[in-house]
């Protein structure tokens, strides 16, 4: 399936780094949300990041993942993907990040931040489809 790109303004991918540095040493994670029509992201809320082993996973807060969806809900956007971080590995979806899919919508992407190098953040998304992660492609768009 050949897709376009997905498209975040300069905003949201500035509040997405700034999340996942202020979630140091821990995992980041949150939802980013946006225009229905275009798909296009114009926003990012964090959420608490209440797994066991935050450094490595990460498990949504279950009221503050409530008050996000309310919060996205009251500003007429639509969820459009899942992010979270990688504090010291790659972007690569983990074999945790695979268990923690529950469904394959097709609408949804999921984004990894890597941190491993704190001045040079590495960003990459995926689409999950049949049964895997699959690369997709972004770009800055205002
Ligand atoms: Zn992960």
């Amino acid at each position: 399936m050949q897709r376009q790109p997905l498209h975040l303004t300069t905003s949201a991918y500035d509040r997405l780094i700034a999340a996942c540095r202020e979630a140091l040493p821990r995992e980041a994670c949150g939802i980013m949300t946006g225009e229905p029509d275009t798909g296009k992201i114009v926003d990012v809320t964090a959420i608490a990041n209440v797994h066991p082993s935050p450094a490595t996973a990460f498990a949504f807060a279950p009221d503050d993942w409530v008050k996000a969806y309310y919060r996205m809900q009251k500003s007429r956007q639509s969820l459009l993907g899942f992010f979270h971080s990688h504090p010291t590995s790659p972007p690569h979806p983990s074999t945790a990040d695979e268990l923690g899919i529950h469904s394959d919508d097709l609408f949804l992407s999921y984004w990894i931040i890597s941190l491993q190098q704190p001045l040079q953040p590495e960003l990459q998304v995926f689409y999950y489809m049949n049964g895997c992660f699959q690369p997709a492609r972004w770009a800055i768009a205002d």
